[in-house]
């Protein structure tokens, strides 16, 4: 008979995140023995714990993009060698982290040097982040990546789970496959599903990486801001927009009552706005606070000014929270 954690766990892993993805099972471990009284290495998905997934837009429109073009003649290039120097340096340089997956087979080498650069950017610029691990491994069909609050579950019987940190997954297939990857991305930006990318060219997944290392500081942040992301967007555009006495009154009264996607609907200038959004930000109509915030955080983290104002809007909550979580716990 499965115990109560295990069972809350499988409960947690079934559930599907917005259709994209089904949860695997595959990081489930064996529930501890009961005579067991200390913590176990027993690293799981928090039961529920929000995916950051950034897919595949299953779309046929085409595209006359001239970098494209260029990027199509790109052959499969494999070096094994190299790969797993690429590993290797990053597990010396960030030995609190897991790195793994990069010397499987057929890994294209300008995809694994891509993924190391803008993880030494990634943690040089926020030292403090949480990456339990990042690896390059098996996905679901057409997911490109995701993020994973991952928790040490404790067996001092108070059935506690202490957050240790975020897992990054690289899908292997797209790994593997740059044509694949370059074409998914080129369709995600040009139907505007996802934020424009500052350097195709040079650094093809730095869109997909600093996506998901923007679920990673939501994840350090814990969670915090995806609650606050809605009114950070509504604060701002009102302040900016000198709205003052009793127009801000009513704006306020009727987003208290009815909600940022509600105003957003009646109230064009705000829609209008706020829709400069990515799409993947948006689920039915929306604001998916989840998707939005690392939307944003890529955003702005690959385009720095050029990214829209509302994504600097919640790219600032995004790391304020982060920070403030990390001023907690004394790391700054
Ligand atoms: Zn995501």
């Amino acid at each position: 008979m499965p115990d109560p954690v295990s069972q809350a766990l499988v409960q947690g892993i079934g559930r599907i995140s917005k259709g994209l993805v089904e949860f695997a099972g595959k990081y489930r471990t064996a529930s501890p023995g009961k005579n067991m009284r200390h913590a176990v290495e027993d690293i799981v998905r928090r039961d529920g714990a929000n995916t950051g997934v950034f897919s595949e837009h299953a779309s046929e429109k085409s595209s006359n993009f001239g970098w494209f073009k260029e990027i199509k003649e790109y052959d499969h290039y494999n070096d094994p060698g190299t790969n797993w120097e690429i590993q290797k340096r990053l597990q010396e340089k960030f030995p609190s982290s897991r790195i793994e997956g990069f010397s499987a087979p057929g890994i294209d080498t300008r995809t694994a040097k891509e993924i190391e650069s803008n993880l030494i950017e990634f943690r040089g610029k926020y030292p403090h982040s949480d990456v339990h691990s990042l690896h390059i491994d098996d996905h679901d069909e057409g997911v490109l990546a995701t993020t994973d609050q991952m928790v040490r579950r404790m067996t001092d019987g108070a059935g506690r789970r202490i957050p240790v940190g975020s897992r990054v997954t690289f899908s292997k297939q797209f790994a593997q496959n740059r044509p694949r990857l370059l074409e998914t991305i080129r369709k995600c930006v040009d139907e505007k599903f996802h934020p424009h990318l500052s350097d195709v060219q040079n650094n093809a997944t730095g869109s997909i990486l600093w996506h998901e290392f923007g679920h990673v500081l939501s994840n350090d942040g814990k969670l915090t801001a995806l609650a606050k992301a809605d009114r950070a967007l509504f604060d701002h555009f009102v302040q900016t927009r000198g709205h003052t006495g009793s127009s801000l009154e009513t704006l306020e009264q009727y987003f208290q009552s009815q909600g940022g996607d509600e105003l957003a609907r009646t109230w064009k200038p705000f829609g209008e706005w706020r829709s400069q959004l990515s799409r993947y930000s948006f689920w039915n109509g929306r604001l998916d606070p989840d998707e939005a915030l690392a939307e944003a955080f890529s955003n702005v983290e690959m385009s720095g000014a050029r990214a829209t104002e509302p994504a600097q809007v919640l790219h600032k909550l995004l790391v304020d929270e982060a920070e403030a979580q990390w001023r907690k716990m004394g790391k700054i």
